[in-house]
């Protein structure tokens, strides 16, 4: 079943509150197996609403409402639907009691305003509300089903938890489906590029669906099945993981909560192999992201910041004349440094950079997000020059990414640093 979602409300519109209603909504239905297709939001205009709602109920099985359900002349929710179905609005006297009750118990008159609130769309029926007076409306209509919910979040999650969500599951065929996800995580492989190796994979598929998507310099692929269970939800899934790890290989660092740093230290831990960290303009963030893993003792041995060139030379044994003929900021010094690192900690790896963050201190040849990340293992030791063009602490923060990554690469594969 289609689904899609109209949010009521100026108050949307003008910025002034957050359409959580409509996040609420969708997971529910996403849950319940509900494929929705659209959320639209439109102000306190009758005219508008129906329209929203006409064009909801052209495409989609059910069209969920929120908002304008109140006592006042703004509330127009029940008129736009009954308007968008070509029904009139009826008086139900079984909720006009309840309205009324609900003022009786708190000792005060009823408005006669809220007589407006016993109104449904002709067939509609009533949706219990045990923290207000508006009741939400459920019509079925031919095949369509249409619900009215209130508003206010403090009405509206106790309504569909108690009355909407039963009834929704009922609808679905009382086999709700469990909507899973699951994201696959890449580095060091472009948007476009990840996208291209999977690309046929992407449009063959509806079940599970494979989304890619960019987050802070990782590509990630999104991969969402529905299914009776989570068990096989997530069969489908590990289908196409299996995949789409064919296809992008070690690019693949992690999935879910796994991060570099983390793909990085299980890396060097199970291969028992050690790390120091020599660090120029990242200023520690590399040795701050890995002793962000529990455990980092078990391989890290220690991280340096070496920021000025006299640290370069008394903490990592650099020749000065190599830093006077090349400049802090140059491959042979990420090369020494790299090897300086390993060489006084006594570790398997040493890892460096060296490079320039910004805003200032950029140079035609040396511009600002230049750097240069130097890796030294027992097989040898590579130096890579990457440029970023971001301000001073995205470029800190893409360079460590960065570093890691040549890190992992070259703890995956130590013959690689023969070259
Ligand atoms: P009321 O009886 O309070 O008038 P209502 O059903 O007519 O309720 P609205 O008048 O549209 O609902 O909104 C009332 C309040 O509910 C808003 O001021 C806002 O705090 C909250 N609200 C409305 N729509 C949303 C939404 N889509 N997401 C989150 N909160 C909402
Ligand atoms: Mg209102």
């Amino acid at each position: 079943m289609t689904a899609e979602i109209v949010s009521v409300g100026t108050e949307l519109l003008l910025g002034q509150i957050a359409n959580t209603n409509a996040q609420y909504l969708s997971r529910v239905l996403n849950d319940l197996g509900y494929d929705v297709y659209y959320h639209t939001a439109v102000g306190d205009n009758r005219a508008r609403a129906a329209a929203a709602v006409r064009q909801a109920l052209d495409r989609s099985d059910l069209v969920v409402t929120t908002g304008g359900l109140g006592p006042t002349t703004d509330d127009l929710t029940r008129e736009a639907v009954a308007d968008a179905l070509g029904l009139p609005l009826e008086l139900d006297e079984g909720t006009l009691g309840s309205i009324a009750r609900f003022f009786e118990a708190r000792g005060r008159p009823m408005p006669e305003s809220n007589r407006r609130q016993a109104l449904v769309p002709r067939g509609g029926r009533p949706i219990p509300n045990a923290h207000g007076t508006a009741p939400g409306i459920l019509v079925e209509h031919g095949d369509k089903v249409v619900l009215l919910l209130p508003g206010p979040p403090a009405e509206l999650v106790p309504m569909v938890e108690d009355s909407v969500r039963p009834y929704l599951a009922r609808r679905a065929g009382g086999r709700p489906m469990v909507l899973v996800s699951r994201v696959l995580k890449s580095f060091g492989i472009g948007e476009s590029d990840a996208e291209q190796r999977v690309l046929d994979l992407i449009a063959g598929q509806s079940n599970p669906t494979i989304a890619p998507l960019i987050d802070s310099g990782e590509v990630h692929f999104r991969i969402t099945a529905k299914a009776p269970d989570r068990a096989r939800a997530l069969a489908l899934i590990a289908g196409v993981e299996e995949r789409l790890r064919e296809r992008l290989g070690d690019h693949i660092f992690g999935a879910d909560d796994e991060t570099l740093e983390g793909a990085v230290a299980a890396a060097l831990v199970e291969r028992r192999f050690s790390l120091a960290v020599a660090e120029s303009c990242t200023g520690g963030l590399i040795t701050h992201s890995l002793t962000n893993v529990p455990g980092s003792s078990r391989f890290l041995e220690r991280g340096l910041v070496c920021y000025s060139n006299a640290s370069k030379v008394q903490l990592l044994g650099i020749d000065e004349a190599l830093l006077a003929a090349h400049g802090a900021v140059s491959e042979p010094v990420a090369k020494a440094m790299a090897d300086g690192v390993r060489r006084a900690a006594g570790t398997d790896y040493g890892l460096s950079t060296t490079g320039i963050a910004g805003p200032g201190g950029g140079t035609p040849d040396k511009p600002v997000g230049l750097v240069y990340i130097g890796v030294a293992g027992p097989r040898g030791t590579r130096v890579q020059r990457h440029r970023f063009m971001g301000q001073r602490q995205e470029n800190k923060r893409r360079f460590t990414q960065q570093a890691l990554a040549l890190l992992r690469r070259a703890v995956l594969d130590p013959g690689w640093l023969e070259a």
